[in-house]
């Protein structure tokens, strides 16, 4: 991975400007894009998952890893032959929005599409 402005980052009373402090000033390290409406939403989704995964190496590796083990180990689990023990949800069932089980299938299969 290249090296990058370390974390943390921040968004500032410009929602669309993203802040690193550097050398004891905060500077400004990148601007977030697209429709206006959505870029100081643009903005805090990149603070909030650069600074989600500060000191991770590879971040898209590992979620990869970390969303594949909490899904195998779910299913390994004598409880899921009932129902899923993060929501409850039975199997067929949408998982709830908030299910790390849910939250990882979901980002499995868009890695794979
Ligand atoms: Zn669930």
């Amino acid at each position: 991975m290249s090296k990058h402005t370390p974390e943390p980052w921040s968004t500032s009373t410009d929602p669309t400007l993203i802040f690193s402090e550097y050398e004891g000033r905060n500077l400004v390290t990148a601007r977030a894009r697209g429709p206006d409406e959505e870029k100081p939403h643009n903005a805090q989704r990149i603070v909030a998952c650069v600074n989600a995964l500060a000191g991770v190496e590879d971040p898209a590796d590992f979620l990869r890893k970390v969303c594949a083990n909490v899904v195998d180990a779910q299913r390994g689990t004598d409880r899921y032959e009932d129902r899923c023990p993060f929501c409850w949800a039975d199997h067929g069932e949408t998982h709830i929005d908030e299910c790390v089980v849910h939250e990882c299938e979901a980002y499995l299969k868009g890695r794979d599409s």
